[in-house]
């Protein structure tokens, strides 16, 4: 049985913002603007909070690795809107050579469509976790009973392809609303968003991501790239093939070390 949902304190505290505000405008009906005022204010900062990927107002979110996983010098590198069937396998190589392993976030429809790269992904001993069915952009604005649906299907057909349950979900661009927290935990998923990204789907420029992603990176950071959507360098080739070598070879140099989400919590 999944452990029964626990709100946020930031979600307790609406809730009570909520109940005062109606309490007091039935109490008092001249105060019933400033109960109004309460409540749009509240719904801002609950619409905000779930617009901002790296914020943990709306429940538990993984946007660093653990101070003991930072200890030992780990960092995870995360891939994400894969599988793709042409730049997929080329990332794999590049980890492959480098003797890195890597988490892979993976779109429902797509692993329907190319099941046997993400069996290649687990095969070469890396993770595949859940990034959502459809891939929607409009996921943040689901209901609890769509987002639920939507996250169950991607989670039992990766779970079906690769034998292996994951045990992460990110939300498409990271952006969720209230309603997700308690379906994550009625799935036993957890939720993971990045400390750097680099905006690979829209910039093609393999300096400018090199730079984003490499510049401040330190033990305990979670790196966002992307094997689907990703952007074309002037030459035309996929952005992530071109970056991830001098990536990997930064990495080595720092001493770092990359392991799998999963891996890090151990
Ligand atoms: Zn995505």
């Amino acid at each position: 049985m999944p452990a029964r949902w626990t709100p946020s304190p930031f979600l307790s505290a609406s809730a009570a913002v909520h109940a005062a505000a109606v309490l007091g405008a039935v109490a008092v009906p001249a105060a019933w603007p400033w109960a109004v005022g309460a409540l749009v204010a509240n719904h801002a900062l609950l619409a905000g909070a779930g617009l901002w990927p790296s914020s943990r107002l709306l429940g538990p979110n993984l946007i660093r690795l653990t101070e003991a996983a930072a200890q030992r010098r780990e960092i995870a590198l995360t891939i994400d809107d894969g599988p793709d069937p042409e730049v997929t396998p080329r990332v794999l190589d590049l980890l492959d050579a480098a003797n890195v392993k890597a988490s892979f976030f993976c779109i429902g429809h797509l692993a329907q469509r190319h099941p046997e790269v993400c069996r290649e992904i687990v095969r070469r001993g890396h993770r595949v976790e859940n990034h959502g069915h459809a891939h929607s952009n409009a996921f943040s604005l689901f209901g609890p009973g769509r987002m639920r649906r939507d996250i169950a299907r991607a989670q039992a057909t990766l779970t079906d392809i690769t034998g292996q349950a994951p045990h992460f979900f990110r939300a498409t661009a990271g952006l969720r609303n209230p309603f997700l927290d308690p379906v994550l935990q009625g799935l036993g998923l957890s939720l993971a968003t990045w400390t750097r990204r680099a905006y690979d789907t829209r910039t093609g420029d393999p300096e400018r991501v090199y730079q984003r992603l490499a510049t401040r990176l330190v033990a305990g950071d979670i790196v966002l790239m992307h094997d689907g959507h990703s952007a074309r360098t002037p030459e035309g080739q996929p952005v992530i093939l071109a970056v991830l070598p001098r990536l990997l070879r930064t990495i080595a140099e720092r001493e770092l070390h990359p392991v799998t989400l999963v891996r890090s919590l151990s």
